[in-house]
């Protein structure tokens, strides 16, 4: 078992709800060399001309590359064959093409798919990818762990956390098109506008895009947001924002830059309807109340019948889910005139968690009143759970080990 080095300082939680820092666009790699993942083709360009190049050579050189490098996936200057051969071994020579290093992948009896990923400076992420008749979702991190610590969740538990920067969260997706060998082939020319995404669902695995892995998206706004740029591009990963959803816990004072600079589909992590018991599990309630983060919703850029905000609620028992519960549920979504439609989540369990699932009668009654009322509720299917991969159960491997285990492999170097 290989030993973790880590060479950055990892922030300690800072409390409940405070964000963590921003990394540089450019970390330095121990070869001098410039990783281009995750980076805009703007900036492209400026490094490009800041390694000498003129600004027109510069400005046609990144067209290019960030066509090769997001489009087509390519991740050797070798393989970009409209750029002149003696123009490749320069590229070579100052830039890369990374992707997040894959400690482990798993595979669920049920289709699910987890990585265990690594960042360039030692810390651990996970993504998970649903397989479904009609579609296929991926499940993106946005943080290492997570500052928030809702008591049901299994990454609320990890003691430290680090954004992740633009590459490691489009990073994530295009490690997921490499492993399911969905990188287009043909089409050369570059598209010119933004979201003209011209891929459909067709025969693709991959069709749709959750920010719902480890960690608070809204609290790493800028960076899901460049790395949500290039997925959206046409000239990118070409997803069309329809098929990308983030998920927050109510980050109240982001969400309207969201539904404006970002555009894609708003889950919210409700999971309760009373202050008391909202407080208890969703502590960021504290500070961001009920009322404060319906309103929000009900002001939420782009929300409509078309496109409905998804309430997830985690089903615990003798918590959050009596018929009470269910009607001020309706109540609330009512009063606020959302157009809402609701995500029942059985509760996954975890090794230490303090709580139960809720009966499937119980999840079924809940669901059947909420429905009575003309609103959707769903049960989600748990999916992965003999990987840990559902809702809720990411942590990584090495976090989950004990302290004994730990001290034992360093021991045995
Ligand atoms: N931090 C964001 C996104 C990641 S969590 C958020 O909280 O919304 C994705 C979803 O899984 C959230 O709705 C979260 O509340 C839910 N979840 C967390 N732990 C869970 C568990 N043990 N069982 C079921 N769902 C859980
Ligand atoms: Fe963080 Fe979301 Fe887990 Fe809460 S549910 S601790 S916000 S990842």
């Amino acid at each position: 078992m290989r030993r973790i080095v880590t060479h950055t300082p990892l922030i300690p939680i800072p409390g409940q709800f405070d964000p963590v820092a921003v990394p540089r666009d450019v970390t330095p790699r121990g070869d001098g060399r410039v990783d281009l993942l995750g980076l805009p083709r703007q900036r492209i360009a400026t490094l490009f001309e800041e390694a000498g190049l003129d600004a027109k050579q510069a400005k046609l050189r990144s067209r290019q590359v960030y066509h090769w490098l997001y489009h087509r996936g390519v991740t050797e200057f070798d393989a970009m064959t409209d750029i002149a051969k003696t123009m490749r071994p320069w590229l070579t020579e100052r830039f890369v093409i990374g992707r997040p290093e894959v400690v482990e992948a798993q595979h669920s009896t049920d289709g699910t798919r987890k990585w265990l990923l690594r960042t360039a400076d030692g810390h651990d992420f996970e993504m998970v990818f649903i397989p479904d008749a009609d579609r296929g979702t991926l499940c993106v991190s946005s943080q290492v762990g997570c500052t928030l610590n809702c008591t049901f969740c299994h990454t609320g538990t990890m003691k430290l956390v680090r954004n992740l920067t633009p590459g490691e969260i489009v990073g994530q997706v295009m490690l997921a098109r490499d492993a399911l060998g969905e990188w287009p082939k043909g089409r050369m020319d570059v598209a010119e506008e933004e979201d003209e995404a011209e891929y459909t669902s067709d025969g693709r695995l991959l069709t749709n895009i959750v920010m719902m892995g480890m960690g608070e998206p809204l609290y790493n706004f800028d960076n899901v947001r460049d790395a949500l740029k290039l997925v959206m591009d046409g000239d990118g990963l070409a997803l069309s924002k329809r098929r990308i959803t983030l998920s927050t816990s109510g980050v109240v004072p982001m969400m309207e830059r969201c539904g404006e600079e970002i555009g894609v589909n708003l889950a919210v992590s409700l999971h309760a309807v009373t202050k008391p018991v909202r407080d208890e599990i969703v502590p960021i309630n504290r500070k961001y109340g009920i009322e404060e983060l319906l309103s929000a919703c009900a002001a939420y850029p782009g929300a409509s019948n078309a496109r409905r905000i998804t309430f997830e609620y985690v089903m615990l028992k003798d918590k959050n889910d009596s018929d009470d519960d269910a009607r001020e549920l309706i109540r609330l979504i009512k009063h606020y005139k959302l157009p809402a439609k609701v995500n029942l989540i059985p509760f996954n369990p975890w090794p230490g968690a303090v709580y139960e699932c809720s009966d499937p009668e119980r999840i079924r009654r809940f669901s059947e009143i909420v429905f009575e009322a003309g609103i959707s509720a769903p049960v989600r299917t748990p999916r992965g759970r003999d990987i840990d991969a559902a809702c809720g159960q990411l942590k990584t491997a090495a976090e989950k080990k004990s302290r004994a285990e730990r001290d034992r492999e360093a021991a045995a170097g």
